[in-house]
């Protein structure tokens, strides 16, 4: 509020200034005038030179086109071999065909000239480049000629071999073991820095032999054979309804060798039009490194079994669960393509230390019941026995325990109901333990579980409570075997 004042007022105020300003303005745009008119005169006076100097800068500038491209000419090199200068591209470029003709007739040798890969042309401008006495501009037959001259030097090159296997000739050891680098690399993925040793199993020889510039092999097609084996890889292009292990059993492979193929894949997102390999890259090359690493590397955790009756044959429970152990390392690795095949370790410093797995396994046989197969399904005070009881029959046993106490499975089993029974029994719910046998469970204020269910021995199901025909808070606990009612003290 205070701020937008002060603004306010500074712009009244401003606003006020403005127009006492346009009155200043106003008086001394006279001197400016008298000012503009002393350089209009001045102008007229030199308007001769002033429009000879407009005609010199429209004249350069319509000029230095045709100049520019006056002086524009082109270095031409074949092979890497800089032979000479020329007036226009197309010297060199239109007469392609015509060369190799002459050049085959001349030496005898079938030349095909790749214009892209093998001749290159540099725009060189102006007083840059000297043509003087040693430098002409070739004219066409200059080119042949020198293109032709080139063709029937002998020239020592170097001859790279794979296990006997010429690959290529080229024109130094250095572009060799280039070309031999980039293909490692790319086999690798990483470069070729920090290890220790890298060589390759295959035995790869240099050896210079006599030939001619004609002979110079490509880089590109060479490094791409070492890395890939020169074969084309079988590709298939995903349909609707596909699914890996279909593309695999089509093709006669494993779902595994197709993933280990595509590790760029991720199965779970396949989509329509995904292009899948069939078919590993195997390199020509196999590279062997050696490299110092310190890396953190995971142990394996063990596994203990307990037998425990609180389970059935067959069943299982991770009661303690296992912890990968981490041990940082340092060692030199060595690999064959990146795959580990022996390490020399120098420091192993124990991190943390795997947690052993306890896993209790389950001996009891389902649908059998035995003395001391159940457990007292709450703690509380045995108050009524099972049998006759004022001239009826009280088919379980009471405990006393207030309401709300937890109620658990006296055995391990499915939740087969939990209901507001109308007879007397209140809330109850009924496990089955297989085989036949049950337990009820009842008066209950609530239910911890539902029909379904799977319960362990001693899992909480319900509270005790005072429901249906109760005298006071109690668990009413039946044993039912094939639906009878039987004594459940005989197997607590
Ligand atoms: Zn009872």
């Amino acid at each position: 509020m205070h701020t937008k004042k002060v603004i306010t007022d500074l712009y009244k105020k401003s606003f006020y200034e403005v127009r006492k300003l346009g009155l200043v303005t106003g008086k001394q745009l006279g001197v400016a005038q008298i000012q503009d008119s002393r350089v209009i005169q001045l102008l007229m006076k030199n308007r001769l030179w002033i429009a000879l100097f407009i005609c010199l800068v429209i004249i350069a500038s319509l000029a230095i086109d045709p100049i520019k491209s006056e002086l524009t000419y082109y270095e031409y090199s074949y092979k890497g071999k800089v032979l000479g200068v020329v007036k226009s591209q197309g010297a060199v470029l239109d007469e392609v065909e015509h060369i190799e003709k002459l050049v085959a007739e001349k030496t005898g040798v079938d030349v095909k000239i790749d214009a892209d890969a093998d001749i290159e042309l540099t725009p060189v401008f102006g007083p840059s480049v000297e043509i003087d006495a040693a430098k002409t501009v070739d004219d066409v037959t200059a080119v042949e000629e020198k293109i032709e001259e080139l063709a029937s030097q002998a020239l020592e090159l170097y001859e790279i071999k794979l296990n006997g296997e010429v690959l290529g000739q080229f024109e130094s050891e250095a572009i060799c073991d280039d070309i031999i680098k980039q293909a490692e690399e790319r086999i690798l993925g990483t470069p070729l820095t920090g290890y220790l040793e890298v060589g390759t199993e295959e035995v790869i020889t240099k050896e210079i032999v006599v030939a001619n510039v004609l002979d110079i092999d490509d880089a590109e097609p060479v490094i791409s054979k070492l890395v890939d084996g020169g074969i084309k890889i079988e590709e298939y292009t995903v349909v609707p309804g596909d699914t890996l292990y279909d593309i695999a059993i089509a093709h006669g492979i494993t779902e595994e060798e197709l993933l280990s193929y595509n590790q760029e894949l991720n199965p779970e997102t396949l989509q329509l039009g995904s292009i899948v390999k069939l078919q590993g890259i195997k390199p020509l090359l196999t590279i062997k490194t050696t490299e110092n690493k310190t890396f953190i590397e995971k142990t394996p955790y063990e596994t203990t079994y307990e037998d425990t009756e609180d389970l059935y044959v067959g069943e299982e429970k991770v009661v303690i669960e296992g912890i990968e152990g981490d041990v940082e390392i340092n060692a030199d690795i060595t690999t064959l393509n990146g795959a580990e095949i022996a390490r020399v370790e120098h420091l192993r410093n124990v991190i943390a230390e795997p947690v052993t797995a306890v896993v209790k396994k389950g001996t009891r046989e389902k649908g059998v019941l035995k003395p001391g197969y159940l457990i007292q399904p709450i703690n509380g005070g045995f108050s009524s026995p099972f049998g006759s009881r004022w001239g009826r029959m009280h088919k379980g046993v009471d405990f006393t325990a207030s309401v709300g106490t937890p109620v658990y499975a006296a055995d391990s089993g499915v939740v087969v109901s939990c209901e507001q029974d109308g007879s007397g029994y209140g809330n109850i719910i009924v496990v089955d333990h297989g085989g036949g046998i049950e337990t009820a469970y009842a008066h209950l204020s609530a239910f911890t579980v539902s029909p379904g269910t799977r319960v362990m021995r001693g899992d909480q199901i319900a509270s005790s409570g005072n429901t249906g025909r109760s005298t006071g808070p109690h668990l009413h606990f039946e044993v039912r075997i094939n639906g009878t009612a039987v004594n459940p003290m005989q197997y607590l």
